[in-house]
């Protein structure tokens, strides 16, 4: 039987993160996954330069051969309403593709994996855990998104909440006709926003790659709406004709508290397998970045004694980080919606110190001490 001291469930970017945390200080890491990488993950792919502070990216090489979009600007504006764009004339955000981003941050963090291998089994025996009949570790941390079976495990169907944002999207590479067709640039994404402002949709151009998607926080007639945007972007001829027609679907949870059962005897959750992602955004790789990078804190101060109460403090962390409470504000407070949000929408200043800056950008939130 192999053995380590840390098991990861799920090699995105919250699992990446905490392994290549964790390798770093000498710990013995084994992240399993249950894609063979590179693997696809439905995702817009905007990163906030937070995230690539955090993460250490070294810009050059993952430039090389990779796509890094770099993001100067946004169109912004409700679907059918008018349009406002803001430009800082310096790199706001980039463009990644997460078949890329996150092979890359899993080969980086230097732990063992296990690839193209599902949680199956998961049992406690004399103080360590049992992964697969095959793996003992004496802690084992749920990274497996929306639906990590390790969260499951921890809090039932609890996960389900009204916070859950479904969503749509593809992504796909264009052709020379699509290119010269396509209207959206890639330093300036466009957002438009739902009237019932319960969700938005996006275009992000990431060189020769279009990502076209819409999420909401109302999983009612989503297919619908998906349609209905592709039809208003048609219309004003932004996006090529041609978009293919197979949309791939997910969902994810918001932050709404921080009083949820994240912590167990040598169990712990991190990134959208706790719901983390932005209320206001969605934004969810920086947060799950972030929680990886409190958990490692916590896990090597604990030093191998990974009871609950050596634990909790991952909780007291990221109730510090993101606040005690969320207001069910649907994505935007409620205090906005309908009523002003068509005249806020084509106001510049709104549209820059609180859509982009404030909401998306997050540029208030201090970096991680
Ligand atoms: C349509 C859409 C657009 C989005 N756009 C953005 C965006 O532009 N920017 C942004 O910041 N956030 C965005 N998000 C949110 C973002 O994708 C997530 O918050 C982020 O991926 C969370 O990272 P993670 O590592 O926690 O989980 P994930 O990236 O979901 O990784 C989980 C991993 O666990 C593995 N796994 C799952 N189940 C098992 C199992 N049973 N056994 C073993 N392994 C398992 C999966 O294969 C996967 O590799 C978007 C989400 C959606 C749905």
């Amino acid at each position: 039987m192999e053995s380590c001291d840390v098991l990861i469930v799920g090699g995105g970017p919250a699992g990446s993160t905490l392994a290549w945390t964790l390798r770093k200080r000498g710990l013995d890491v084994v992240v399993l996954d249950k894609s063979p990488f590179p693997r696809d993950k439905v995702c817009a792919g905007w990163i906030t330069p937070a995230t690539t502070e955090f993460l250490q990216l070294d810009k050059e090489d993952y430039s090389r051969g990779r796509v890094l979009q770099h993001i100067s600007g946004f169109r912004t504006g409700m679907i059918n309403g008018a349009e406002v764009i803001t430009r800082y004339g310096t790199t706001v955000s980039y463009g990644i593709r997460r078949f890329e981003f996150d092979h890359y941050l899993l080969q980086r963090s230097g732990a063992r994996l296990r690839l193209g291998e599902p949680l199956s089994t998961m049992e406690r025996k004399n103080g360590a855990w049992i992964i697969n009949d095959d793996v003992r570790a004496p802690l084992v941390v749920g990274a497996g998104g929306h639906f990590c079976p390790v969260s499951r495990f921890l809090r039932g169907n609890l996960a389900r909440s009204k916070r859950e944002v479904i969503a749509q999207e593809v992504e796909f590479e264009m052709d020379e006709s699509q290119q010269r067709e396509c209207k959206v640039a890639g330093d300036t994404p466009e957002l438009y926003f739902c009237e019932d402002l319960k969700g938005y949709g996006w275009c992000v151009r990431k060189g020769n790659f279009l990502n076209i998607g819409l999420g909401r926080e109302d999983n009612h007639n989503v297919t619908e709406q998906v349609k209905s945007f592709l039809g208003y972007l048609r219309e004003r001829e932004r996006i090529p004709a041609n978009v293919p027609a197979h949309f791939k679907g997910h969902a994810y949870m918001l932050y709404r508290c921080a009083s949820q059962n994240l912590v167990e005897d040598g169990v712990m959750l991190i990134g959208d397998a706790a719901g983390l992602a932005y209320p206001k955004s969605g934004e969810g790789i920086r947060p799950a970045v972030e929680s990886a990078l409190m958990a490692a804190d916590v896990i090597l101060a604990a030093a191998g004694d990974y009871q609950r109460s050596r634990l909790l403090r991952y909780q007291s962390l990221l109730a510090d980080r993101f606040g005690k409470d969320s207001p069910a504000s649907d994505i935007m407070p409620q205090s906005v919606r309908r009523f002003v949000s068509r005249r806020l929408m084509e106001n510049r200043w709104f549209s820059r110190h609180v859509l982009l800056d404030r909401w998306f950008l997050n540029t208030h939130r201090p970096a991680l001490s």
